[in-house]
């Protein structure tokens, strides 16, 4: 459902910009009416499938042999499926590199502001018209 363009833009902020929070960023936007951000404490989108060769202390990283553990078929991306030529167990370079077409594909990545790290969330009180309702 596409908001109408009178009522105020709700504010989301996406806290991490690997799959998880790259996937949410796509189909917030797809959905519309949002003023979007998304803080990733890298400077890298990708997270855990972003290879480095340092390890990094509270970073998460596959290593350079990891290949995903789930078949394209089971693990694809609905509206946006790997490349034939890829491993059907997609070795990490092949699935970053898929992942980076996507947001591509998805033009997301202007939302993501790097070197961001979230320090802390709280809860503050909001009136229905600020939540858009
Ligand atoms: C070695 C390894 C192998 C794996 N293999 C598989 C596999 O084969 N199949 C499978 O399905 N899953 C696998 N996983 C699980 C993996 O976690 C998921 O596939 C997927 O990467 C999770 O995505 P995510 O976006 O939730 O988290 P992440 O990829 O961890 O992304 C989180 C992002 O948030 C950022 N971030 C964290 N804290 C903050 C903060 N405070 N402020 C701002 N940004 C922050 C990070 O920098 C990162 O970019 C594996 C994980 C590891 C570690």
């Amino acid at each position: 459902m596409k908001r109408s363009m009178a009522s105020p833009k709700k504010k989301i902020a996406v806290l991490g910009g690997g799959f998880c929070g790259c996937c949410a960023l796509a189909q917030l936007k797809e959905e519309g009416g949002f003023e979007l951000v998304c803080f990733e404490k890298m400077d890298k989108p990708g997270g855990t499938w972003c290879y480095r060769e340092e390890s990094m202390e509270a970073v998460a990283s596959i290593m350079p042999t990891t290949v995903i553990n789930h078949s394209k078929e089971l693990g694809a991306l609905s509206d946006f499926p790997p490349p034939k030529e890829y491993n059907n167990y997609m070795r990490h370079h092949e699935l970053y590199q898929h992942f980076t077409d996507y947001v591509k594909s998805k033009d997301i990545l202007k939302y993501i502001q790097y070197n961001s790290e979230v320090m802390e969330v709280r809860r503050v009180k909001i009136t229905k018209k600020q939540a858009g309702g």
